[in-house]
């Protein structure tokens, strides 16, 4: 998701060459989506934006917050990976049915991200601009998050970022969500097994050994 236009600047926008976050999150206050790192701090879940002060982070607490495995699980589907701005050379990789997060116009001039579904694509000669390709084509997508949930718009590319399939990597918020799950149930040995091996942030890619232990060894002196 890209970092440039995230709210009215509080903070100084970023340096263009700024590598984008790996991780994003969906707000608990206006459930749009942010480029966020989350860390564990006195046994909470500190949620820290992207581009954004300290009184924006959000905070779980496992006691109060997490009161059952459902409660961990819809925190859990609050994160994934961050979406890449849509390529102006691959647009044509684009089908209807694809799942994209666009920036919202909201009222006043902020932008805020939401997702959408693609449903066509007006195609139009891309041009050239400072020796780099420019999409011209249209993307009509379907909100399906955000104030315009449900209605269609018609978009360019500089709006269109692609949903990511592939799972997020986190070691420091997966240890934090599988340690608060095993708190549930009574088939703990199980459930730890399963978690790390084929849950669903984690299918197919597990963590570097090295990470996971150290942010298990950082992780107890928390809990
Ligand atoms: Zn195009």
């Amino acid at each position: 998701m890209p970092n440039s236009q995230k709210r009215k600047a509080t903070v100084a926008p970023a340096p263009r060459r700024r590598p984008p976050p790996r991780m994003e999150y969906r707000a608990r206050s206006d459930e749009a989506w942010y480029g966020a790192r989350v860390v564990v701090q006195d046994g909470w879940l500190r949620v820290m934006f992207e581009n954004f002060p300290e009184d924006a982070d959000e905070w779980y607490n496992p006691g109060a917050d997490l009161a059952s495995p459902g409660d961990v699980d819809a925190l859990r589907a609050r994160f994934r990976r961050a979406c890449l701005a849509l390529d102006d050379a691959h647009c044509g990789d684009l089908r209807p049915g694809d799942q994209l997060c666009l920036a919202c116009d909201m009222h006043g001039g902020e932008i805020k991200y939401y997702d959408a579904v693609l449903e066509a694509v007006e195609k139009a000669p891309h041009g050239t601009v400072d020796g780099e390709e420019r999409c011209a084509c249209r993307f009509t997508a379907r909100w399906t998050e955000g104030p315009r949930r449900g209605c269609s718009d018609k978009v360019g590319v500089e709006v269109v970022c692609c949903v990511q399939e592939s799972p997020i990597q986190d070691p420091v918020l997966t240890e934090f969500l599988d340690h608060v799950r095993n708190r549930f149930g009574d088939g703990q040995e199980e459930a730890t097994a399963a978690s790390q091996q084929a849950a669903p942030s984690g299918e197919g890619e597990i963590a570097p050994v090295s990470s996971l232990t150290y942010s298990s060894s950082s992780l107890s002196s928390s809990f």
